[in-house]
């Protein structure tokens, strides 16, 4: 076994992130809040701590996939208080979490201090890409900590762009992840007009794909969990929701108005959807579920 990996969060993304550097040779050493998460992974071979302490006092590098950003800040925090960046040097924390930057700005300064690198490097591909290790990861952060994590980064993605400085990761995935909130609504809305008027969703499918309104919503994620009828792509309404919200938190941040965004943030809401923050994301590209907001 080579270098020791500690992963902290084993849910959709992090049991996959976990499994696929088990299977490039790295000892990992994971942590979920979840004893049924925990047991899953020691299941595949995963080694498992008792806390998440115990994950940071062993592994130099910590890949941390948690649902928010106040999980990131409490972890790191109890590591801290455990004394676990006491007394050694060259630790890095990649945060793949999607985070705020704000947070993770102030993490990677006190980290700095103490001689660790904390990077923001949220991520893009889902649970798919998390298990084949073929994630887009943007990455903020001070080069020397990328470089230093490089091997761990590789192996999780297949793409790696250090988008800047801390926090430059965060704002890209924010950036991103509005504009997939919006591909959702605005793609359910133009395949239900194409049936109303009477061509079939998967015919103008074929046809968007082949044109200039195509996305990766409507050439991965319609045809695969809409038209199927599955909606199981694997990300929850609930997380696509804190998403829109620290979008516009970084807009109203910044001084920047998003008409459009409040609107299909207003669109995102429980009571206009009909979804639970745990239905998974793809129901909102649903006929019926449209249905019931009008
Ligand atoms: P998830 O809800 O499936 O899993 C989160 C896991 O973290 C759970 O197993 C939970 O028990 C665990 N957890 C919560 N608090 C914890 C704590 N304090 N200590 C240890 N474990 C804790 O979420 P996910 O879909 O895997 O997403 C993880 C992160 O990745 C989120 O920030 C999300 O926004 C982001 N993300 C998700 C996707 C996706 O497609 N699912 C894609 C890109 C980015």
């Amino acid at each position: 076994m080579g270098q020791s990996v500690g992963v902290i969060g084993l849910g959709a993304m992090g049991m996959g992130i976990a499994q696929n550097l088990l299977r490039g040779e790295f000892a990992v050493l994971a942590y979920d809040l979840s004893q049924a998460a925990m047991a899953r992974a020691g299941d595949s071979g995963i080694a498992i701590a008792a806390s998440p302490v115990e994950v940071m006092h062993a592994a130099d590098t910590v890949v941390l996939s948690l649902p928010l950003a106040r999980h990131v800040e409490e972890t790191i925090e109890a590591g801290f208080a455990a004394g676990v960046f006491d007394n050694r040097q060259g630790m890095v924390i990649i945060d793949t979490s999607t985070s705020e930057t704000a947070v993770s700005r102030r993490l990677a300064a006190r980290l700095a201090e103490a001689g660790h690198g904390f990077l923001d490097a949220p991520v893009s591909g889902g649970p798919q890409g998390a298990a084949n290790g073929a994630l887009s990861m943007m990455i903020g952060g001070d080069a020397e900590w990328v470089a230093k994590a490089q091997p761990v980064l590789d192996s999780m993605a297949a793409k790696v762009i250090h988008v800047g400085d801390s926090g430059a990761g965060n704002i890209a995935k924010l950036v991103n992840n509005m504009l997939v909130a919006c591909h959702m609504l605005t793609t359910a809305e133009a395949l239900r007009l194409s049936e109303a008027a009477g061509l079939p969703a998967k015919d103008a499918l074929r046809v968007i794909n082949s044109a200039t309104g195509r996305s990766a919503l409507s050439e991965v994620h319609f045809p695969n969990w809409v038209l199927t009828r599955s909606f199981d792509s694997g990300f929850s309404a609930g997380l696509m929701r804190k998403d829109v919200r620290l979008a516009l938190e970084l807009a109203s941040d910044a001084g920047c108005t998003m008409p459009v965004s409040e609107l299909v943030a207003e669109l995102w809401s429980e009571a206009r959807s009909g979804l639970e923050d745990t239905d998974d994301f793809m129901l909102m590209g649903d006929p019926a579920a449209h249905a019931k907001e009008r």
